[in-house]
């Protein structure tokens, strides 16, 4: 047996090249939020791994199969669910490619080019984004490409940690506050819980649906002042640029400011929205970036670089390393001596790494900055044409104003409560908020019960549940205020104008049929 025969390798490849290109070619037929059953695939499984080789044709057929019906179409053009994971053909070639070196550059002699490469694209990338050269090697901080943002975030908050702990004595680390919105992503708190930020100086911040579920710089500064009067430290701020549920932009600008005050770390994670800043239009969304510390987006959702590729920038890297820095005999060499080279494993929690450049490298080099600037703003449009949908039709609602291109809207309470004064149709109303058919509960929601706020959540989560369940489109939810909204998020390459029209045909359909018209 040889695992890795040049021929062997030539021939596999090009099959599995022409399965995702037929793939590609077909993905609109498949339903997009696949529709198995949990446990499906044991039952098609044999117990026990083959003791014998099967040949690549047998496994590509079990693939199509078995494997495709349990898969969720990230890629298909009908595809609006959380946030995009936006492929490429360059994407997936620079994935290919480092799949095929297969090389592990923990530091710069373990391979050159790949750190060399990779701190020249997050130059590349900074000048784009027009980042403070404070932000760039050119200037005196630098980039650093990690998986996920939850790494970004872990990453940061270390450092953000043991540079507060270094001034304050490590004894302290029970006094380090961190600082964040409702709105907030999760992976902040769990960062905090993982690196012993003690559960009750986590401060989350309550935003409200009049200021677009932004953080208000007010209450962070009246919360900050009052943790500092009890005798606690501020540490870290997480000010987001584009939330998960909404797209809310925390006004960063004045948040540093208020931050700033404090001598406290200002992480900005822009995960979804940092890629459109490439475009100087959408530059003003990180107005203020000069006072933050550190800044990271995903290029993996909406920048054509298939997963997984975070991009973080810190200003001084020194504090990073310090904190993530290790020092065995067996990785010893003279370049790392010299003090002349990047080894990016003291910029990261693991030591072994993969070599993401190539695939940003091919991304950027394929498309330029014109091409990808103008897929941006193609789904920004979409967008626009969606949201116009919408507002056209008076049972929805637009719940938060659109920033980017996402659209949060929903079935207005008053489109349900036409229902529940529809005489025959109350059982429905019932129906539907509860999946049972009590009708004492329509008795309850006139009576105030049941609010009609939370009829309407029900009625939302019902319609969601039918576009889904229907395949054609696949979006989901959010939770603000209170109020359950529908996300329209578009930025699937292949998703174009009319998808985005078929899209709300099928939001429209299912709304009748939910509100049984
Ligand atoms: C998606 C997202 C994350 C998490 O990203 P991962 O790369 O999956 O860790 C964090 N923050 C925001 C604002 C996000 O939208």
């Amino acid at each position: 047996m040889n695992p890795l025969d040049p021929k062997e390798f030539r021939r596999q490849g090009h099959m599995i090249i022409d399965f995702l290109a037929d793939y590609y070619q077909n993905i609109g037929k498949y339903p997009v939020l696949s529709q198995v059953e949990p446990g499906y695939l044991k039952n098609l499984m044999p117990e026990f791994a083959p003791l014998s080789p099967e040949p690549i044709e047998t496994i590509l057929q079990d693939l199509q199969q078995h494997i495709v019906p349990g898969i969720t179409h990230w890629q298909s053009p009908n595809y609006f669910a959380y946030f995009p994971s936006s492929g490429s053909t360059a994407g997936f070639a620079g994935e290919m490619l480092s799949t095929g070196f297969n090389l592990v550059g923990f530091n710069w002699v373990s391979s050159p080019a790949a750190t060399e490469l990779e701190s020249i694209v997050m130059d590349w990338l900074g000048q784009m984004l027009n980042l403070p050269k404070a932000f760039l090697f050119s200037g005196s901080g630098g980039g650093v490409l990690l998986g996920t943002t939850c790494e970004a975030i872990l990453v940061t908050l270390v450092a953000a940690r043991d540079k507060m702990l270094s001034q304050i004595g490590r004894e302290s680390i029970c006094e380090l506050v961190v600082y964040v919105s409702d709105q907030t992503h999760c992976a902040v708190q769990k960062a905090a819980h993982i690196i012993g930020i003690h559960p009750k100086n986590i401060r989350v911040i309550k935003t409200i649906k009049s200021t677009s579920f932004t953080l208000s710089p007010e209450s962070l500064s009246s919360t900050i002042q009052t943790d500092v009067q009890n005798g606690l430290v501020p540490c870290y701020l997480c000010v987001t640029v584009g939330t998960t549920s909404t797209t809310a932009i925390d006004p960063l600008g004045p948040l540093c400011m208020v931050a700033k005050k404090y001598g406290m770390w200002v992480h900005v994670d822009a995960a979804y929205a940092g890629s459109v800043c490439v475009c100087p239009e959408f530059r003003h969304f990180i107005d203020g970036i000069e006072n933050a510390n550190s800044f990271s987006f995903n290029a993996h959702k909406w920048f054509l670089t298939n997963l997984d590729c975070c991009c973080l920038w810190v200003k001084d890297p020194a504090s990073v390393i310090k904190s993530l820095s290790t020092h065995t005999v067996y990785l010893e060499n003279s370049a790392t001596d010299s003090k002349r080279v990047v080894d990016y494993k003291d910029w990261q929690i693991t030591l072994s790494r993969r070599f993401r450049a190539l695939k940003l490298w091919l991304v950027l080099k394929s498309y330029g900055v014109v091409n990808l600037r103008n897929f941006l703003r193609s789904h920004v449009e979409m967008a626009k044409t969606f949201e116009g949908l919408v507002k056209r039709d008076k049972r929805f609602e637009i719940f938060v104003p659109r920033n980017l291109a996402v659209v949060c809207f929903r079935l207005l309470p008053s489109a349900v409560a036409k229902i529940s004064n529809g005489g025959s149709k109350t059982e429905d109303v019932a129906k539907i908020s509860n999946g049972g058919s009590k009708t004492e509960n329509v008795a309850k929601i006139s009576n105030g019960g049941i609010k009609l706020e939370d009829v309407a959540n029900g009625i939302n989560r019902r319609l969601l549940d039918s576009i889904n369940g229907s395949g054609t489109v696949y979006m989901t939810h959010a939770v603000v205020g209170g109020v359950f909204v529908i996300r329209c998020a578009i930025g699937a390459t292949l998703t174009h104008t009319t998808h985005v029209i078929m899209a709300w045909k099928t939001v429209q359909e299912h709304a009748d049929a939910v509100l049984n018209y």
